[in-house]
């Protein structure tokens, strides 16, 4: 473990890099980009007005506009002896130029964003990552970290000819410790790899998501993953208890504690969770996993109108209490969406199409007393107009169907984009 003092020096060099890496990315990003632009007027008005200071708000705007941008002429192209040199690293195998897995790295899981990268890596251990990195800074090559590639935004395929750098080889789970259940693994693990895992011990991920077949630990630490278990576990800044990770210039900085507890200064990790790999790539993820409980049960409700789907979840959190494990709403434009492409997708009800649809899932320890609490819990809801129909899945099946619905697993993209903007909560 590094000591405070060595944890400071790190944070500024971190920073001062950092906040260069960014600046060049959103620069050449964003000089012909006519949302940024728009949104930098915007903000620049706001403070015109008395709204407080530009800087504080500029990047917080959002946009799908189709954008053009140019290249920073300050990065270098790749050449052969940068090839060798990887080669001579890594290993033939693990330096990817094969053109249809480019094709497939080169583009985001939306189909929206493609890149032109020539080259992946795939690192083996964590001094591999860091001398690939030191490397990419002193040649002035761009890289970008990759992990599953299921992203949402953009963030894991290139811009341009960056350096896709990914994740998936470095798949090892490091220890586990059943009596703090406490898992150490490197990122490169796909999220469903450990989810069986801990299965085969009796726990639990604190998170699940529906890319977990594909996304990797450390690609969900880089989104800051929020999923289906949110609402009992809380988010990754409290499970993650600790990382390593790389830093631009080949820095490895271990931040890899197992501690719950620990108040020992400054909390360096929460930097990098969400961070997209701005600030160094994340090799190793120390994450505090709970229990797996007995009794789970799970009901498909229909609500008449979003304030319902509100007062629910307050109810819900009210009365369902410490069983409360998930609250997931949709509306039914969503909902039809879903029935129309996604393959052997059922509506659980008989009857027509209602106005908004919610999951509820209670996980508890005791199954009499857990669904007996659920029902009378529908049941108040019922009677007091918050919901209008409502199924409890009987067996596992009929709960993979529901579920199904929420997770759209294998969602045609064409159409996935419309039903993603609604359904991811
Ligand atoms: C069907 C589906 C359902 C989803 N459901 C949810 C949901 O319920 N909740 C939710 O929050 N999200 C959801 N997502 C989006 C979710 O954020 C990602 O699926 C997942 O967290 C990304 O992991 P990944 O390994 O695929 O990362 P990638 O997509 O490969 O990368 C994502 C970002 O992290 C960076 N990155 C990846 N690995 C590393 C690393 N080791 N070090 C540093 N940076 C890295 C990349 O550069 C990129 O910026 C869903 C996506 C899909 C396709």
């Amino acid at each position: 473990m590094i000591k405070l003092m060595d944890k400071w020096r790190i944070t500024n060099r971190l920073l001062n890099h950092s906040s260069k890496l960014i600046f060049d990315r959103r620069l050449s990003a964003n000089s012909h980009n006519s949302v940024f632009r728009s949104a930098l007027e915007y903000s620049e008005s706001l403070v015109k007005r008395g709204f407080g200071n530009a800087s504080t708000i500029r990047y917080r705007c959002f946009g799908s506009e189709a954008t053009k941008f140019e290249r920073n002429a300050a990065f270098s192209t790749l050449n052969s002896e940068d090839v060798s040199y990887f080669k001579e690293l890594l290993g033939e195998k693990s330096v990817i130029q094969d053109e249809d897995v480019l094709l497939a790295a080169n583009e985001d899981w939306m189909r929206k964003y493609r890149g032109s990268s020539k080259l992946l890596l795939q690192p083996r251990t964590t001094n591999e990552v860091s001398q690939i990195l030191k490397y990419c800074n002193s040649r002035l090559l761009a890289v970008v970290p990759q992990g599953g590639n299921t992203g949402l935004v953009g963030g894991s395929v290139p811009v341009f000819d960056e350096v896709i750098i990914n994740m998936g080889s470095m798949n090892n789970i490091i220890t586990f410790d059943k009596g703090s259940g406490v898992l150490v693994c490197e990122a490169g693990c796909i999220l469903e790899n450990l989810v069986s895992f801990l299965d085969d011990h009796g726990f639990i991920m604190p998170l699940d998501l529906g890319a977990k077949g594909s996304c990797q630990i450390g690609g969900n630490v880089s989104t800051n993953a929020g999923g289906l278990r949110l609402v009992r576990y809380g988010s990754l800044h409290g499970n993650v208890l600790g990382l390593e990770a790389v830093l631009a210039n080949g820095d490895v900085i271990d931040m890899l504690g197992t501690l719950r507890k620990d108040n020992t200064g400054y909390d360096l990790k929460h930097l990098f969770i969400g961070s997209e790999g701005s600030l160094g790539i994340v090799t190793k993820v120390s994450i505090h996993t709970p229990p797996k409980l007995s009794s789970v049960n799970l009901a498909f409700l229909a609500c008449r109108d979003y304030f319902s789907c509100q007062k629910l979840l307050r109810e819900a959190k009210r009365k369902l209490g410490e069983i409360l494990s998930a609250f997931e709403f949709l509306d039914n434009q969503s909902m039809d969406l879903v029935l129309t492409y996604l393959e052997g997708v059922r509506n659980p009800f008989s009857s027509s199409m209602h106005n908004f649809y919610v999951l509820i899932e209670t996980t508890g320890s005791e199954e009499s007393y857990d669904r007996e609490k659920l029902e009378a819990f529908l049941l108040s809801s019922m009677e007091g107009g918050l919901i209008s129909d409502g199924v409890i899945a009987q067996d596992i099946n009929q709960a993979s169907s529901f579920w199904r619905i929420r997770e759209v697993p294998n969602f045609n993209s064409i159409y996935y984009p419309c039903v993603q903007d609604y359904l991811n909560l």
